[in-house]
């Protein structure tokens, strides 16, 4: 079967599925190509946390209107994606930490985030169940939360399907060539012929990247998670707990308290097997930051991968070669960025312009500058 698209998108994650949505919007037929089920990647594993706590303006701005849009989700659905402002709460527990929230608040700040900085007892007024043994203070910022991934990707899905656009799902590219437009080929036979391509597909990207040619900074990172059963609210915001051994954690609209931590040393790869050794780790964590989850029993759970660049912004962009596009690299952060990044993806990918200064997320950067926020 032979398929001719305008545009074409590789991976149904919230990058794939996002940047589709705003091209449908604009009236584009889309094509959206899946190895597997919308979400199957890093999106469907991730702890759904959303924050505008970041240390650019560009990343506090494009937090802001990723907000805003997830907000307008259950208007433009029809259903819920379950968004809540719960909030974000940054633990510092050294000087330094508390140094770079104190700078960070003031660039928020400046971007019209509701941000503060708060003492250990302010932080427990927030969170009367915190442990706040040598807390130093706290970041907070109420208008942060979390939404749900799965609703967020099936409204999308009905909107591009509302404006013709096609899935092709279970069914991997297996091949990319270029001679005037794209042609993708995927396992089961088809074949799309597209103008202009985006390569959006998480953890893989790098892989898919060289099957055209180029190499990329993108390095997946393999990170476990877990959900427990749901439990009476004792947890309002997503906690952040940065020590070396520190962990995040929020407790979901219905109940369940899920989260995870970044192993040391990080872990290479795309393996998604999860292990004993996490969840006896992460109770630990947990319990020490929130005693009350000693009776919380766990339900779940499973690993999946950031996908990191050399300096932990993502790299959103066309390529070298023309007409095509990468988004990824999300650096542990696609879920929120998604709607915020994606809505000026696709106006760069229809206009050949940005409509906002993304240069932090081009390919051409030096890559030396970090986000102190992880
Ligand atoms: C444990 C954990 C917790 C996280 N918590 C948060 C959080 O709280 N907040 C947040 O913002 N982010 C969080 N993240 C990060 C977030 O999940 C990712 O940044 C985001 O989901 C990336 O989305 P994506 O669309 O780029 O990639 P993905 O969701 O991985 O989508 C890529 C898609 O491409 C498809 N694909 C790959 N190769 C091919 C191919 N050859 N042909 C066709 N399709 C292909 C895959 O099947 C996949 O569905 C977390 C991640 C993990 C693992």
């Amino acid at each position: 079967m032979n398929k001719t698209y305008d545009y074409a998108v590789i991976g149904a994650g919230i990058i794939g599925m996002s940047t589709a949505y705003y091209l449908s919007e604009e009236g584009i037929k889309v094509a959206v190509i899946d190895k597997a089920h919308m979400g199957s990647g890093s999106t469907g594993r991730c702890i759904a946390g959303i924050r505008q706590q970041f240390s650019t303006p560009t990343s506090i701005g494009m937090m802001k209107e990723s907000i805003s849009l997830f907000s307008r989700m259950e208007d433009e659905f029809g259903f819920s994606v379950e968004f809540a402002q719960s909030g974000y709460l940054l633990l510092a527990h050294s000087e330094e930490l508390l140094n770079t929230f104190k700078s960070n608040i003031e660039i928020q700040k400046k971007e019209g985030v509701n941000v503060s900085l708060l003492s250990p007892d302010e932080a427990r007024s927030v969170v009367p169940k915190l442990n706040t043994e040598g807390l130093l203070g706290a970041a907070y910022c109420p208008d942060d939360g979390q939404a749900y991934p799965f609703m967020i990707l099936k409204g999308y899905r009905d909107k591009i399907e509302e404006k013709k656009g096609d899935f092709y799902l279970y069914n991997p590219v297996v091949d990319i060539q270029k001679n005037q437009n794209f042609l993708l080929a995927l396992e089961d036979g088809t074949s799309i012929e597209a103008n202009k391509v985006l390569l959006s597909a998480g953890p893989w990207t790098k892989d898919l990247c060289q099957k055209i040619g180029l190499d990329l900074p993108f390095y997946p990172e393999r990170h476990e998670a877990v959900i427990t059963e749901r439990i009476p609210k004792i947890i309002g915001p997503m906690l952040v707990d940065y020590r070396k051994d520190g962990c995040y954690f929020q407790q979901l609209l219905n109940g369940h308290v899920i989260g995870c931590y970044t192993p040391d040393p990080n872990v290479p790869g795309t393996r998604t097997d999860s292990s004993l050794g996490f969840i006896i780790e992460m109770a630990k964590r947990m319990v020490r930051l929130v005693p009350e989850l000693e009776k919380a029993a766990i339900l779940r759970h499973w690993a999946g991968s950031y996908t990191m660049t050399p300096d932990g912004n993502p790299i959103a962009d066309q390529t070298p070669i023309d007409n095509l596009y990468v988004a990824s690299g999300m650096s542990g952060h696609g879920f929120m960025f998604g709607p915020g990044l994606c809505r000026h993806l696709a106006h760069y990918m229809i206009h050949d312009e940005w409509d906002t200064d993304f240069s932090e997320f081009s390919l051409s950067r030096s890559f030396e500058s970090k986000e102190s926020l992880k």
